[in-house]
């Protein structure tokens, strides 16, 4: 056999000596090219195994649990504008509620206790499907950042 083992067999010879075939055996063992790439790998190997574990010179929990404290006390401005638009909302609803509340009461009476309990039940598992949802991708945020 004239072909040289290759770099892919050579590495896994390199690093635990795997059983090569009789064919390739043969030729490793008569080779002084692929003994030396071998012998080559073996050392890189060594080398790396002796190099010392890569780390922070720095507590990185603690940095980044700054971090966290800090974003809880400061505000930006895209949660003020949806605070404000939410409370203007609740306020506008309100407002609406109370101005339309005797022709509401005029709906509410004209229509069939069914028909209401279905407008309401269809309300109540909107707002629910909602709130579960919510309720989900804040505990996955949780879960991402580590906290649950
Ligand atoms: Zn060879």
């Amino acid at each position: 056999m004239t072909t040289h083992l290759s770099e892919i067999e050579l590495q896994e010879y390199a690093l635990h000596k795997p059983d090569l075939s009789t064919e390739k055996a043969l030729h490793f063992a008569s080779c002084a090219h692929c003994q030396a790439v071998a012998v080559n790998y073996q050392i890189l190997v060594n080398e790396l195994h002796q190099l010392p574990k890569p780390s922070f010179n720095f507590d990185i929990s603690a940095a980044v649990i700054v971090k966290l404290q800090k974003s809880k006390k400061s505000y930006s401005v895209p949660v003020i504008l949806a605070c404000f638009f939410s409370l203007l909302l609740i306020v506008v609803a309100c407002l609406a509620i109370y101005t339309f509340w005797g022709k509401l009461c005029i709906i509410i009476t004209s229509t069939t206790p069914l028909v209401t309990l279905f407008i309401l039940s269809t309300v109540v598992l909107i707002l629910g499907f909602h709130g579960a949802t919510l309720y989900n991708d804040y505990q996955k945020k949780l879960k991402i950042l580590g906290l649950a």
